[in-house]
């Protein structure tokens, strides 16, 4: 009796989470907090799903498939992989950071690397999923820089450079980008809304999520629905971070980490 009241309890179940979205983590070997957050994010939420969606800069920078002994990097492959061996499949969309991830991280890690924009249909709903900086096209030097570093035949020249190197050019770049930020304005630095209705109509979606703009929000527009995904910091004044959850309904949610116990 009992037995058969627990199942009849279990085919009335609450509604499952069928996929997270997450992006902006910026992780480094010098955000420990945030990297705790993020690993504990995996470890309580990434396992009730059954996919999880990381859209672009979940590392700070990626300098290499080769940097993959460095011990933070191990430990971020490891805390994935061992969610993906729980069952989980992980997709991987690259960011303006670690676009040089590449098949050997992924195997290491068991993700799936997606090209962008990608379509899915989940729980009935038809999603577009990016990561966001390609639709910065107000920002022209950050686009420029863009269509040179996203060259695979750039790419190959760098990646044959030592990983020394590579790090030092690197530390160079993100100097530039933050001091190139504080010249730019706020709408130059935020997607372009042509750009965003000419998705939603090329791709026939009516449902858009990104991140890397580091705005978090819920936009109501012409062409359908866009969902922005919040960075995350846990190592400054004031913690912030959170992800989108997809139930087995199709409802999508916003969560903060602040919120979720
Ligand atoms: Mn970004």
């Amino acid at each position: 009796m009992d037995a058969h009241t627990s199942a009849t309890a279990g085919s009335k179940a609450q509604p499952r989470t069928v996929a997270l979205f997450v992006s902006d983590l910026h992780l480094s070997a010098d955000v420990p907090r945030t990297s705790a957050a993020f690993f504990d994010f995996l470890q309580n939420t990434g396992t009730q799903a059954k996919a999880l969606y990381l859209l672009g800069d979940v590392f700070e920078y990626w300098a290499g498939d080769d940097d993959l002994d460095a011990p933070f990097n191990q430990k971020v492959c490891t805390v994935l992989r061992s969610l993906a061996d729980s069952g989980v499949q992980i997709f991987w969309i690259a960011g303006n950071r670690d676009f040089l991830v590449g098949q050997k991280f992924a195997m290491a890690a068991r993700i799936s690397l997606l090209q962008e924009p990608h379509i899915v249909t989940m729980a009935g709903q038809k999603l577009l999923l990016l990561h966001g900086d390609a639709q910065c096209i107000d920002d022209t030097d950050y686009m420029k820089f863009r269509a040179r570093v996203r060259d695979p035949a750039w790419q190959s020249v760098f990646l044959a450079r030592p990983l020394a190197d590579r790090k030092a050019l690197i530390a160079g770049m993100r100097e530039g980008s933050r001091a190139a930020q504080k010249e730019k304005s706020m709408a130059i630095m935020d997607v372009n809304p042509t750009e965003i209705k000419k998705l939603f109509r090329s791709h026939s979606v009516e449902l858009i999520i990104h991140g890397h703009t580091h705005r978090p929000g819920m936009h109501l527009t012409e062409g359908g629905t866009r969902y922005v995904l919040p960075d995350w910091d846990c190592d400054g004044d004031t913690a912030r971070g959170g992800w989108i959850a997809m139930d087995s309904d199709g409802k999508l949610s916003s969560v903060s980490i602040l919120n979720s116990g």
